[in-house]
């Protein structure tokens, strides 16, 4: 199975998700899950007298998620802020961002600093200055929070810059129409807010990836072209156009393992110094993160939990450390008003590092195999998306 991006570019308004059947109120969240552009593959597979072989076809495909973008030739990759990943608290946003309006004090992720700080004070602690990060942006100060939403990575020449993702909501009260009769109810009325393009110039854009075969793909790109997805389909919403793409990607996963064990190894040393007693190296081991793109429905010995458990080389492997916050994985119906279970989840951006004592080789491909099945349970709806190492973690200046 390779790995592809595909893009999503809208021709109509966007409605993804959250309709309860008695409420009157239609919302849309920010970006398309995964199992949006399956259900859509789907309705095409049976208007096509394929509905025998829906599943078998389906399952040779492993859709991800879908960030809004903004369009770039020059991609690298889209997606959510991870937790971890910090900015100023009264101009908050990227210094690389094209868009000089958009531009904020920085982002910065302090991930490897924060688990040095830890680690050290756990073994030869306490420290004598608190962990407390502010804005570096020209003597600002300012107290840090977590970036919200989505953002870019792209090439620009040698350096690769960032740009927060815009996206605008746009609602509209409409007339219900009774699901029986196909007709409009008397005194019902309700409102849907949909995702929009900012202007008239600006695409709304949005960039995931797919594993599976190249003709799997190229199928999935046709299916989703002709069938409009999301809410209130052929009413004039949900009309996308999918292609595949070149994006860079997060880059090869052993180099990304590589330089977040360098990155941490300095980050160690410097602030080894806090430490009177603390010796110049960390404890031996290969630590890695694994950093959710999308929310993930985790259990631990059967019952929910905010926290991974991975299985390498028959070893039971929990982190050391983590940042992550709760949500809901609840289910997403076609027709608006169909019921799904709705569990507990691990936040989209939540952050967590392992330090693995075994081979390289071992851990490398346990690793590989979980970027591509997800971590936890219901991933062939798109929960659990994860990359390991995520680049971003590197960027431990104002970005
Ligand atoms: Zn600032």
């Amino acid at each position: 199975m390779g790995a592809y991006w595909l893009r999503l570019t809208t021709e109509e308004p966007l409605i993804v998700g959250q309709g309860k059947a008695d409420s009157s109120f239609l919302t849309t969240i920010a970006y398309v899950p995964g199992r949006v552009l399956r259900g859509a593959w789907a309705d095409w597979l049976l208007a096509q007298g394929k509905g025998n072989d829906i599943g078998s076809i389906i399952e040779r495909a492993r859709i991800w998620n879908f960030f809004p973008s903004r369009e770039e030739r020059l991609t690298c990759y889209t997606s959510p802020f991870l937790l971890s990943s910090l900015t100023c608290k009264r101009e908050g946003g990227f210094l690389s961002e094209p868009e000089p309006d958009e531009r904020g004090h920085g982002v910065v992720d302090v991930l490897l600093p924060e688990l040095a700080y830890v680690l050290l004070s756990e073994l030869y602690g306490p420290a004598a200055v608190p962990f407390a990060p502010r804005c570096n942006h020209k003597g600002c100060g300012e107290r840090l929070e977590m970036g919200k939403g989505f953002f870019t990575a792209y090439r620009d020449g040698q350096r690769i810059r960032y740009a927060r993702s815009q996206l605008s909501y746009h609602a509209q009260t409409k007339v219900a129409l009774s699901r029986q009769r196909r007709a409009a109810q008397e005194n019902m009325l309700y409102t849907a807010t949909a995702l929009v393009a900012r202007g008239h110039s600006d695409q709304l854009v949005f960039l995931g990836r797919v594993h599976g075969d190249e003709e799997t793909v190229r199928e999935l790109c046709q299916a989703v072209s002709n069938v409009p997805i999301g809410a209130l389909r052929r009413r004039g919403y949900g009309k996308v156009r999918a292609e595949v793409i070149h994006a860079d990607g997060f880059g090869s996963l052993r180099t990304r393992l590589q330089r977040f064990n360098e990155v941490f190894e300095n980050m160690w040393r410097d602030l080894a110094r806090l430490f009177p007693r603390a010796t110049a190296q960390p404890p031996e081991g290969i630590y890695f993160s694994l950093d959710l793109l999308a929310p993930a429905v985790l259990h631990q010995e059967g019952i929910s939990s905010l926290v991974p458990t991975l299985a390498i080389g028959g070893q039971q492997v929990r982190p050391i450390f983590w940042i992550t916050r709760p949500d809901l994985a609840s289910g997403w119906s076609t027709s608006w008003g169909l019921a799904k279970p709705t569990d507990l989840a691990a936040r989209a951006g939540s952050v967590y590092v392992f330090r693995w004592q075994g081979d390289a080789g071992c851990v490398i491909a346990a690793l590989e195999e979980l970027e591509t099945r997800g971590v936890g349970r219901r991933c062939d709806e798109g929960f659990g998306e994860c990359v390991v190492c995520h680049p971003f973690h590197l960027e431990v200046n104002e970005k």
